[in-house]
């Protein structure tokens, strides 16, 4: 006996049978009514977890296979047998269900059954990261009313779900979350709402008086804003009245101001006009090329562009000319970059240059 070591986790039955079991029926290891009973060849029985366990232990330690009731020889195979009478016998013993407050009382065998559906015995939470443990009886009002995790949805937004030991936060951000008014209003809003509400319609709200416009710079409560208008109505005109003189007064300065620019670009205008007359008459001047009795004309630097023109009868011409006769001389018509074009010589000169200078105008003809 003093080698068999007992081992209470492999062994034999520990539950609470109604009446007391025969020794017969209990295992010299364990000392508990047997579990899948084994008979050796001495005549002794044990469950098949002890006597496994026990000559696994004496096989570590090199020893024979011996049985710890009378310490004889025995083989694993040859000499033990499975024992289903005994087996049959302890599975009809009446036990009583191992749950608190159950009161089933009923054989060995169906234990499991039993259990499957004992209102008594001690189950799990079903919901998620809820570790509460309690009996099966009361884990349906549990699940769906008191557990922390019980999934809920929220009472103001609908859609949104969430574990109701997770409501406060849910609510500290729920957008339809009704809060009182900040300003005190009396008025409940949802929370997506509240600027809203302070916006637009908040009663307390400070807003600009509708004359502002005008010139009222108060600022009245929105609820207000009747009683003021009523009580300031001889001030609003006379805010009025000013405001409209303020603005004539601007106006007045304004088409001053308008006069005085458009005068301004008058004049500027005229100096423009001036400059560029001036401009055109020194160009006219510098046209105009002296000449004394020469017959070739030069028209560019440019070799291409030397014209030959004889002039006939220009000392007769001059002559007249200083008479007070308009004496032109056109020359023939002739081509330059596809322009028809002609000279004319005044021999007395012309405009400026009259009487001084020999005037040749270029004319392009077409
Ligand atoms: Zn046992
Ligand atoms: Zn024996
Ligand atoms: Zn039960
Ligand atoms: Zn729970
Ligand atoms: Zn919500
Ligand atoms: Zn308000
Ligand atoms: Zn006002």
């Amino acid at each position: 006996m003093a080698e068999a070591e007992a081992n209470p986790s492999l062994g034999g039955y520990d539950d609470d049978f109604v009446s007391e079991v025969e020794d017969e029926l209990q295992c010299a290891i364990c000392r508990l009514p047997l579990k899948d009973p084994i008979l050796t060849k001495c005549g002794h029985r044990f469950c098949r977890d002890c006597l496994d366990s026990h000559f696994t232990s004496l096989e570590r330690n090199g020893k024979p296979l011996i049985c710890p009731k009378d310490r004889n020889n025995l083989t694993r195979d040859e000499d033990t047998f499975a024992d289903k009478a005994t087996e049959r016998k302890i599975l009809s013993l009446l036990i009583t269900c191992p749950s608190e407050g159950c009161q089933w009382t009923g054989e060995l065998r169906s234990k499991d059954d039993h259990l499957a559906s004992c209102l008594f015995k001690s189950v799990s939470c079903t919901n998620k990261n809820c570790d509460v443990k309690l009996t099966r009886n009361t884990l349906q009002e549990h699940v769906t009313m008191s557990c922390p995790w019980r999934i809920v949805s929220c009472q103001y937004c609908l859609f949104s779900t969430h574990p109701a030991c997770k409501t406060n936060i849910h609510q500290s951000k729920c957008r339809r979350f009704p809060l009182d008014c900040p300003e005190s209003c009396g008025a409940v809003i949802p929370r997506g709402k509240i600027l809203f509400h302070i916006k637009e319609q908040c009663p307390l709200t400070l807003i600009p008086c509708p004359y502002a416009q005008i010139g009222c710079t108060t600022k009245i409560k929105r609820g207000e804003v009747e009683s003021h208008l009523q009580s300031t109505v001889k001030m609003h005109l006379d805010i009025a009245c000013v405001e409209l003189g303020n603005t004539q007064r601007e106006l007045a300065k304004t088409k001053g101001q308008l006069e005085d620019t458009l005068v301004r670009s008058q004049q500027e205008f005229k100096e423009i006009t001036r400059k560029l007359e001036g401009k055109i008459n020194n160009l006219t001047r510098k046209l105009e090329i002296k000449i004394d009795g020469i017959e070739k004309l030069v028209l560019s630097s440019d070799e291409q562009n030397y014209f030959n023109w004889k002039v006939s009868g220009l000392g007769k011409a001059l002559k007249k000319a200083k008479h007070g006769e308009k004496t032109s001389i056109l020359s023939d018509p002739f081509y330059r970059y596809a322009y028809k074009c002609r000279l004319v010589l005044d021999p007395n000169g012309y405009g400026m240059g009259e009487n001084t200078h020999l005037s040749i105008f270029f004319f392009v003809m077409t």
